[in-house]
């Protein structure tokens, strides 16, 4: 979030405590919000076309219900849509994203599952601004606004996950990453602990990227610390 304008965020929530709570926790998180408290509130801020990032949409609201908006969400384009639902129902998860929603979130919810959800919402509705272009290492060049990688011109193919530890490290590159910063930034801030993930995706990227992945030079190892694309700065 650091390097991008603030995410707005439209909560469609007729629950006032409820309400009060997740702006509350989006506040803190650093977004901007907006509050409806029933249907067609939301529709006519919808429709005065206020640049949201995400909608957090309730199903059970008064007046027009949340199927309804998200119908309506459909032929434009529109925010990334999170559906929070009391009814917790798989039938209702699977209408939810054939409508078009991005993600489904069942009531009760804790604070850092919703902020965890709208990051990795964000980050599909709204790729960050890559700001150094591109990032080359010997025979690797890191197209960061392309997302495209090759190694001695040669594509290299990479999953989505992969893609975005890469990227992160190519956007810091010399700089070390800490295993608790990358684990959040890549996998969302429920993971920071998870340095399974690291090492499996690194070690992936190795047989990818490298010409000897026992001594990477790329995606190295720095100590107990973490990780750093290429040598330091
Ligand atoms: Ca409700």
């Amino acid at each position: 979030m650091t390097d991008e304008r603030r995410a707005h965020i439209l909560v469609v929530e007729d629950d006032t405590a409820l309400r009060e709570v997740v702006s509350g926790a989006l506040t803190s998180a650093g977004y901007e919000t907006s509050l409806a408290a029933h249907g067609i509130t939301a529709s006519q801020m919808l429709q005065d076309d206020k640049a949201f990032d995400i909608v957090l949409l309730d199903i059970g609201l008064p007046f027009i219900d949340g199927w309804h908006l998200l119908e309506q969400m459909q032929d434009r384009s529109r925010p990334g849509v999170i559906v929070i639902s009391a009814r917790g129902e798989e039938s209702d998860k699977i209408r939810a994203l054939d409508l078009g929603a991005d993600d489904y979130l069942a009531k009760p919810f804790s604070a850092d599952e919703l902020l965890a959800r709208i990051r990795a919402v964000l980050r599909r509705v709204r790729p960050p601004d890559e700001a150094p272009g591109v990032v080359v290492h010997g025979a690797v060049r890191v197209d960061l606004a392309a997302r495209a990688v090759t190694r001695a011109g040669t594509e290299v193919r990479l999953s989505p996950t992969e893609w975005l530890l890469l990227a992160e490290l190519a956007r810091n590159a010399g700089v070390t990453l800490d295993h608790r910063a990358l684990l959040q930034r890549v996998w969302g801030p429920q993971y920071a602990d998870e340095r399974n993930y690291l090492r499996t995706f690194a070690q992936r990227l190795r047989v990818k990227l490298e010409d000897d992945p026992a001594h990477p030079e790329i995606v190295v190892t720095v100590g107990r610390q973490g990780y750093r694309f290429g040598p330091p700065r």
